[in-house]
């Protein structure tokens, strides 16, 4: 959670200079909260340390995709990475341009490559042969060439949970390092596609420099390959990735991981070429929390249960990963803490928020699940057919609905019964 965005005052949790106690009345729980500022100061780092430098950020928009956050960052200056067509109307729904815009992603139909070239995008990340093929056919329907980028997988380890990394062999991602030269004369020979660049992407959640350092060592050896077959490789994107702190990691800090990248390229003798950064959760990650309400105390004899109205539904994270969210107090209590496991309603014995966790609580009482900007409300769902939770951000002393809470009848206005 970004300090200086959520902190307390008077023991009670604020975001900016809005009490958390008071949007949680105004708007109800379960409730996504955005910090605008948080979101500025974080881009501003990796922007920052790009100026001048001859590289540029394309905001991971599957990390959060809310208009009203893509919308912050396009008033940046942002490019955008995206992994599906729908993420491209959002990105231009949210004044973000096509033409600074990466589409990537593994299973790209062509109705998405036919969507992504009339946009006119600024590069097909590519992972694959048959996608290399797929990608030429359209551009040739169209009578235009597609921009394209290999995503090569530099087979490192990232060193982060199995589910989140990217770039081992064993995983489903980008060309194998061993086929990525060969592969790459291939698409030099489809007359509608254009070779333009270089990418990876090795994980999430990273809180280390030196896997990055191994991948790039290794597209860095590919390039001068390449260039050798005649191809010219103008830029290098080297993924997302960069872990936050959710519990006691210490990830670099962001101005400092995009310098070491930038001159080690420099070092190598590469500094010429335009390099792009693709961060998500480092982002969005601590610039939102998700406020919840106690329903009920439940004490049990191996465990004591705080049954809460968020549930799997809204923050998948825990149940998916057993990934760890800081929980919090909105309103600080004068009492003897105890030890509770933070459930949801939903059926199913996965759905919890955060276990042994020291809380003082009567029921009724706010809780902030803290880090939770990314891959939070995009992964939610409405399981259990409960409505999905209402956003919210703030920017100083104001707070803005940006996206609704969902109403029951949405949830099957799609549906029909059999007419006899
Ligand atoms: C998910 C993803 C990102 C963003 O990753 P973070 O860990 O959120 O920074 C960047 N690029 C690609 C290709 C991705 O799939």
């Amino acid at each position: 959670m970004s300090d200086s965005a959520f902190h307390y005052v008077d023991g009670v949790l604020h975001a900016e200079g809005v009490s958390a106690a008071s949007l949680a009345e105004q708007f109800g729980t379960p409730l996504y909260v955005y910090s605008r500022d948080a979101l500025t100061q974080a881009y501003r780092a990796y922007a920052d340390a790009c100026a001048g430098r001859n590289a540029t950020v394309h905001v991971a928009v599957k990390a959060n995709s809310n208009l009203a956050v893509l919308n912050v960052f396009a008033r940046m200056g942002a490019g955008f990475d995206i992994v599906s067509s729908g993420e491209l109307a959002r990105v231009i729904a949210a004044g973000g341009r096509a033409e600074h815009t990466v589409f990537s992603g593994v299973g790209k139909s062509a109705a998405e490559m036919r969507e992504g070239l009339e946009a006119g995008v600024k590069c097909f990340n590519v992972e694959s042969i048959p996608e290399l093929h797929a990608l030429n056919e359209v551009a040739k329907s169209l009578g235009k060439k597609a921009p394209v980028s290999l995503r090569v997988n530099p087979d490192v380890d990232a060193k982060t949970h199995p589910y989140i990394s990217t770039g081992l062999k064993s995983n489903k991602f980008g060309v194998a390092f061993s086929d990525a030269r060969a592969t790459y004369a291939q698409a030099q020979a489809m007359d509608h596609l254009d070779v333009v660049g270089i990418d990876c992407h090795i994980g999430s959640q990273i809180t280390e420099i030196s896997p990055y350092l191994d991948a790039l060592d290794k597209l860095l050896e590919l390039v001068g390959q390449i260039e050798a077959d005649g191809m010219r490789i103008r830029h290098i994107d080297v993924g997302g990735g960069l872990g936050i702190t959710y519990d006691d990691e210490t990830p670099p800090a962001i101005g400092d991981f995009v310098t070491t990248l930038l001159d080690h390229i420099g070092k190598r003798g590469h500094g010429a070429r335009e390099v792009y950064f693709e961060p998500g959760r480092s982002l969005v990650g601590n610039a939102g929390v998700l406020l919840t309400r106690v329903e009920y105390l439940k004490p049990g004899e191996e465990k004591n249960f705080a049954i809460v109205d968020a549930a799997m539904n809204d923050l998948a994270r825990p149940a998916m990963y057993e990934a760890f969210h800081r929980i919090v107090p909105v309103v600080k209590r004068d009492a003897a803490a105890q030890t509770y496991d933070v459930v949801g309603p939903v059926c199913e014995s996965g759905d919890w928020l955060g276990r042994d966790r020291e809380l003082a609580l009567v029921p009724g009482d706010l809780l902030a699940i803290c880090s939770a900007g990314a891959y939070g409300f995009v992964m939610s769902s409405n399981y259990n057919t409960r409505p999905r939770a209402a956003e919210i951000m703030v920017d100083g002393e104001r707070a803005r609905l940006v996206r609704e809470r969902e109403e029951v009848k949405q949830l099957f206005a799609g549906e029909s019964i059999l007419p006899d």
